[in-house]
Parts: C-alpha cells; sequence; structure tokens
C-alpha cells in the first residue's frame, strides 16, 4: 500500500480542527496534530510532513510569524493559513508571507479538501521542477568537473614522464606541481609539497637567486649546481593566469666535455707560449746579425706581426682558462672612471685613425667596485675595442657608467654594423664569431668570452642589444661596493 501523505494540523483545539481532521482523514491522507509549539517543532523535524495548516494563532502565538520561521527553515513546505475571519488585507498578508494557501470559516469539507490538493499539486510541481533543476546543474556541474579532472591527470601524466624537470607554481611562487624529475633531482620523494612555497620545499641558492630575478630582467635562465658535480640549467618561464614554471635540464655531461675541451686548450696554448716567445726573440735577433734587404726586411715585419697575432691569441686562451678555473679571486676597491682613462689611452690612435667620434659620460656618485682592476680593464678594453673595431669611419661610441640602485650599469654603445638578431644569442661563445665578422675585422672569437666569464666571476650579467646598421650596446651590471 503506497504510504499516505502526511498532513500536519497546528490548530488551537476548536470544532474546526476536528473538522479538518476528520475532512482531511476521509479524503485519503494521514493527519498529525500539533498541539503546542514544541510538539510543532517536533512533529515537522521528526514525521516531515507533506502540508501544514496552522492557524491565525497558534498557542498564543502569531500564526504568521511561525509560518515565516518554518519557511525559513523549510522553504519547500506549503503551508495553509487557518484565520478566525476573512478581511480585507488576509490574502496580501498570507501571499507575502509566501503561504501555499489560506482559509477561513465558513468552511465546508470540500473547501478544505481542494484547498489542501491545490497547495499540495503546486507544491509537487515545485518540489519537481526543483528536482530537475538541481540535477541538471549536478549532471552539468559533474561533466565539467570530469572534464577537468581528465584533463589535469592527462596534463600531469604527461608533465610527470617528461625527463626535463618540471615545476609549476602560482603567482606567490607556491608549488602546483612538480614533475618526477624535479623530485629526483632534489631528492624530495616522499615529501608533501603541494600548496607549499618553492624555496622552503626546495632550499636551493641557485633556484633562489633564478626566482629573486626572474620578474625583473630579461635573462630568464640559471645554471643550478649540485656538490656532487650535477650541473642543471634551470629556464623560468612566466604563465599568465596562474603563475609560472620553471624547467631544468641535466646539462652536466656538456659541462663535462666544455671542461674537457677547456682543459686540452689551455695545455696547448701553454706548451705553445715558450716557443712563440722564443720565434719572437730570434726574429729580433735576425736584425742584429747584418743588413737585411728591404725584402728580408718586409717578410720579417709580417712574421713579427703574426707571431704578435698567435701570442695574443694564446694569452687570451691562458686568461680564460685561469678565469675558468676560478682562479681570479684578487679584489679590491676599484673605481671604474680611473680604468676607463687607461683604455681610453690604449685606443685613442685607432678612434683618431677612423675619426670616431667619442663621448664619455660618467654619472656623478658612480660607487665603486670590487674587484680585480686588471680584469676590469681586460673587459672595458674588449668592449671599447669592438666598438671601434665594428664601426666604420666616422661613427661614433658612447660610453656610459651609472647607478641603478645597488648595482653600476655600464653601457658601450656603437654606431656599427651591428649584430644579426639570431647570432646575438651565440657571441658570448668562445671562438664564435658573427657574420659581420666576416667582413675583415681580425679577431679570434674569444674577446666576448673573456668579458662574460669576468662579469660573472663578480656577479654580474653582461648582454647585447643590436640592430643591424644601426649599432650595438653591450650593457654590463655590475654589483657596486658600498
Ligand atoms: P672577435 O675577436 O671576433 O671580435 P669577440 O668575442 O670580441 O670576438 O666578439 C664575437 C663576435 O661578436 C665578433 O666576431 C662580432 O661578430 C660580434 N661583435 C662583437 N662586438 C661587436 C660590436 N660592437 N658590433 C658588432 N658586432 C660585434
Amino acid at each position: 500500500m503506497p504510504q499516505k501523505e502526511l498532513l500536519l494540523l497546528a490548530i488551537n483545539p476548536s470544532p474546526i480542527l476536528d473538522l479538518m481532521q476528520r475532512a482531511l482523514s476521509a479524503a485519503g491522507y494521514g493527519v498529525a496534530i500539533a498541539y503546542d509549539r514544541d510538539g510543532l517543532n517536533r512533529s515537522i523535524q521528526e514525521a516531515i510532513p507533506s502540508l501544514l495548516v496552522i492557524g491565525e494563532t497558534f498557542g498564543r502565538e502569531n500564526g504568521f510569524s511561525i509560518s515565516a520561521e518554518m519557511l525559513e527553515r523549510f522553504p519547500t513546505l506549503p503551508i495553509i493559513l487557518y484565520a478566525e475571519k476573512d478581511s480585507a488585507g488576509l490574502s496580501k498578508t498570507a501571499l507575502k508571507a509566501g503561504l501555499a494557501g489560506y482559509l477561513y470559516p465558513p468552511l465546508k469539507i470540500s473547501d478544505i479538501v481542494e484547498e489542501v490538493q491545490r497547495s499540495l499539486a503546486r507544491a509537487r510541481k515545485l518540489g519537481d521542477w526543483l528536482r530537475r533543476e538541481v540535477k541538471r546543474t549536478t549532471s552539468s556541474l559533474e561533466q565539467k568537473v570530469d572534464l577537468s579532472e581528465a584533463e589535469r591527470q592527462k596534463l600531469e601524466a604527461i608533465i610527470g614522464n617528461i625527463q626535463d624537470g618540471v615545476i609549476v607554481m602560482d603567482k606567490s611562487q607556491k608549488i602546483i606541481l612538480l614533475n618526477r624529475a624535479i623530485q629526483d633531482i632534489f631528492n624530495l620523494n616522499g615529501i608533501n609539497f603541494a600548496g607549499k612555497p618553492l624555496t622552503t620545499v626546495i632550499p636551493n641558492d641557485d633556484l633562489r637567486v633564478l626566482l629573486g630575478r626572474a620578474d625583473n630582467t630579461p635573462l630568464k635562465y640559471h645554471e643550478i649546481n649540485f656538490d656532487d658535480g650535477r650541473v642543471f640549467n634551470a629556464q623560468y618561464t612566466p604563465i599568465p593566469q596562474i603563475g609560472a614554471a620553471i624547467t631544468m635540464q641535466d646539462i652536466s655531461y656538456l659541462k663535462e666535455l666544455d671542461r674537457l675541451k677547456s682543459d686540452f686548450i689551455h695545455t696547448i696554448s701553454h706548451d705553445l707560449r715558450s716557443p712563440l716567445t722564443s720565434i719572437l726573440g730570434y726574429a729580433e735577433l735576425v736584425e742584429r746579425t747584418g743588413p737585411l734587404t728591404p725584402n728580408q726586411q718586409e717578410f720579417l715585419r709580417r712574421l713579427q706581426s703574426s707571431i704578435q697575432h698567435i701570442t695574443t691569441l694564446v694569452n687570451d686562451l691562458l686568461d680564460l682558462g685561469r678565469l675558468d678555473a676560478g682562479f681570479d679571486t684578487r679584489r679590491e676597491v676599484v673605481h671604474l672612471e680611473n680604468i676607463l682613462k687607461y683604455s681610453l689611452d690604449l685606443y685613442e690612435n685607432q678612434l683618431k685613425k677612423k675619426n670616431i667620434k667619442l663621448e664619455v659620460n660618467i654619472a656623478a656618485g658612480l660607487k665603486p667596485l670590487r674587484a680585480n682592476p686588471i680584469r676590469i680593464r681586460q673587459m672595458l678594453d674588449n668592449l671599447i675595442g669592438n666598438a671601434i673595431k665594428y664601426t666604420p669611419a666616422e661613427g661614433s661610441v658612447k660610453i656610459n657608467m651609472a647607478m641603478e640602485v645597488d648595482q653600476i650599469v655600464i653601457k658601450v654603445q656603437d654606431t656599427g654594423v651591428g649584430i644579426p638578431p639570431e647570432e646575438q644569442g651565440r657571441i658570448f661563445e668562445k671562438f664564435y664569431r658573427a657574420s659581420n665578422a666576416a667582413k675583415g675585422a681580425e679577431g679570434s672569437g674569444l674577446g666576448l668570452a673573456i668579458v662574460k666569464t669576468i662579469v660573472e666571476s663578480h656577479q654580474g650579467r653582461v648582454w647585447v642589444e643590436s640592430a643591424v646598421g644601426m649599432g650595438s650596446t653591450f650593457i654590463a651590471l655590475l654589483p657596486s661596493h658600498e
């Protein structure tokens, strides 16, 4: 037998209450009666009636305010108000209060049953609609959740299996995702990292340096060194609306190759130096052994110039070897403007010869550096020498030195041939000469490699901004000495 629908009557004892009970029971409903406020609360809670009929006055309370309270708790419960008598405002007040209907004497049995049936039917419709809506919204939400969960899992699987290390973090550098490679690299297995700040989970100094400068410089990569000799190249990429990603590739084998190559070059350069000195010495002695014909003199001059050339190359190579090996530890307070004077003296003749206009701007209050003065001189010589070398006659070279917070910014700008964009990333490599160098400028491709090594050994950075045919600007940032 289907369960009867239960109706709750909260009406003070009266003939009307009896009438309603009888009428509704006869109509096939289950009827419960609440005699006071406690009974009403209990019945509503436990019996869960389908409809409530409440007196305009119940106990001593106002039926409207009890209804409002009930609707607050059970918004879909249909409530019919029974008033002692009809009044002009009754229907309005009932409507405003959100009641399902109202009854007042004189009452016929059919009035009662019809009002209850109508209210129940409406409530059922409302309930059906509500359930449908909830189902629809839930299923579309589920679909979305399913979709994004599936997408997330797919993405996680892809990132998880990439050989390179991948870290994804939010804007406040808290971890969103770390792949397996990163966990292996930093030995994080078993650590719960989600949502934690990256620098807390991975307290690595090199990583901190990368994060520290990621937002305010164009240089977004940094080498991460481990005590056991492993070296990784870490690249920082901002991701709009999410935060940023760091990818890491193991470059230990490249570093090892580089070291072997450097060792080899260093040994050869070292071994070449003594015979070169002796060739140069004997070449000078030849002139003293007797008068030479003009032809012999010309050949000897060419010989000496070539030996000088090779000697410069060998010295550059040895310098690089020493710098790479970290032998450059001399540090003293260096005033750049003094060193610049020596560099400019060196190039005075070349500037005149090519009629290149020189402009030097040194900001007032330029702080000194803690540096090796010989290396700083070498760095300036190379940058200024290149600016002159790669600038045609009648051009100009500007040298700027200024402070930017606690960094010294050195700019060497020329109006020369410029460097093609695709080659700009390579010019600091050893032996790399860009296509513009093929047009006659002599060199070995070591000058900028030396500049970069010197700048980096002083905790600085150097890069180029250049446009073909317009000129180049080399910018070096070096920390100042307080
Ligand atoms: P090089 O001995 O060839 O001058 P560097 O290492 O000093 O070697 O420079 C590497 C290359 O970068 C050069 O061969 C040249 O192609 C390019 N380069 C360096 N400085 C400049 C400059 N001021 N203007 C244009 N090209 C430059």
